[in-house]
């Protein structure tokens, strides 16, 4: 039998991502595709650069989509910032803080950790107490929003605190961007990278990436080339900048990247304040229903993230069992818990355009038809 034309099913994304597509930016991507030269896709560039300055809430000249997933968009962080000389206080509060340190262990740079509780945001004191008594510290990083666990740091005072310590930070808004209040520029960020798959509710595979002049400074400054050629940014740069001739560096993903450009576009139309406060108010929507389910949340109130909504399985019901019913019967996905929380939570997102009333009431009914 030849293999046939792959038809996927119609799902409703409600985990921790991909999130549901928009449709209009499903037929972004079906556009024709260009040349990744061509004078009206650098056009398109530019615009998405500045779209993404918008996002950020940023106007660091140096704000580009790696052509990767989030993971690279990561890598790109800390490979272009750091060397064997440097000290990163990496704060862990879940499975992504872990992955930075890997970055930073992998790399050769000194490494420093401050551990947080999963389902807690990372404690602002324990960072302070750690760069007081580090002082050759030079870089924090960490992640806004932990999506294995669904709880939310204080960006701004952790930011602050690295500040008034004279450390550079590098910060994980995979989640968070588009989702949640994030001012780049306001909270002094130096380098973040977040995906296109999440609350941008764009097809996966684009890491929007910024870095201040501070971060730009250091990446023109090192004295060592940076070990990776594909995520060298001062080489990705000459493909990305506006100014002069483009340089061929690798060929863009082309459509990928007009989706990126239509969900920035979409993100624009709404406000990103809207798109901020719709997640918050469909959040509370979802908690409410969630807690008349008796399903407890991991994270305290204050601490959750909106479009990351983790919660304890109850006693005796089959993690297994129930997301395999909501996605046979429903076309419903919702996500496993992850690390520590693995087999114990189940994790729901409402993120981008699945962070909509419908997709709430999908959700509620079809949980209370799994556990009844
Ligand atoms: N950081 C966080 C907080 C994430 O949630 C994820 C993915 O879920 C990543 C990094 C890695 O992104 P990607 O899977 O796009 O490589």
């Amino acid at each position: 039998m030849p293999i046939q034309s792959f038809i996927p099913p119609q799902r409703t994304l409600m985990g921790p991502g991909p999130s549901d597509v928009n449709p209009r930016i499903l037929s972004a991507l079906a556009r024709p595709t260009v040349g990744h030269l061509d004078p009206t896709f650098v056009g398109m560039m530019d615009e998405v650069k500045s779209l993404l300055q918008y996002a950020f809430q940023t106007e660091n000249a140096f704000t580009i989509a790696v052509s990767a997933p989030g993971s690279a968009g990561m890598e790109a962080c800390f490979v272009n910032l750091l060397t064997p000389q440097d000290t990163v206080v990496v704060c862990r509060n879940g499975v992504f803080g872990a992955r930075m340190i890997e970055n930073v262990q992998r790399g050769g740079a000194n490494l420093i950790v401050v551990d947080s509780p999963w389902g807690r945001a990372v404690d602002p004191q324990q960072l302070e107490d750690t760069l007081k008594q580090n002082p050759q510290a030079n870089f924090v990083a960490f992640v806004h929003a932990e999506t294995s666990t669904g709880a939310l740091s204080d960006a701004k005072t952790l930011c602050e605190i690295a500040r008034k310590h004279d450390c550079l930070t590098i910060v994980d808004a995979v989640t968070s961007l588009g989702g949640v209040e994030l001012k780049v520029d306001d909270w002094g960020i130096d380098a973040i990278y977040s995906g296109s798959q999440k609350c941008l509710s764009c097809v996966p595979g684009l890491s929007p990436v910024s870095f201040s002049e501070r971060a730009t400074e250091v990446i023109k400054n090192r004295k060592t080339p940076v070990q990776s050629w594909f995520l060298d940014q001062s080489l990705v740069m000459g493909y990305w900048s506006g100014e002069g001739k483009r340089s061929y560096h690798h060929t863009a993903p082309v459509n990928s990247l007009y989706a990126l450009h239509e969900a920035l576009v979409i993100l624009q139309q709404e406000g990103l304040e809207q798109s901020w406060a719709r997640h918050k108010a469909q959040h509370q929507k979802l908690a409410g229903g969630l807690n008349k389910l008796g399903l407890d949340f991991i994270v305290p109130q204050e601490e959750r993230l909106p479009q990351l909504n983790s919660v304890f399985i109850p006693k005796g019901v089959d993690d297994v069992a129930v997301r395999s019913y909501l996605l046979n019967e429903y076309n419903l996905e919702i996500g496993a818990g992850l690390g520590d929380f693995a087999g114990s939570a189940w994790r729901i997102g409402l993120m981008g355009y699945a962070a909509r009333s419908e997709n709430v009431a999908l959700c509620l009914s079809a949980l209370e038809d799994a556990l009844g």
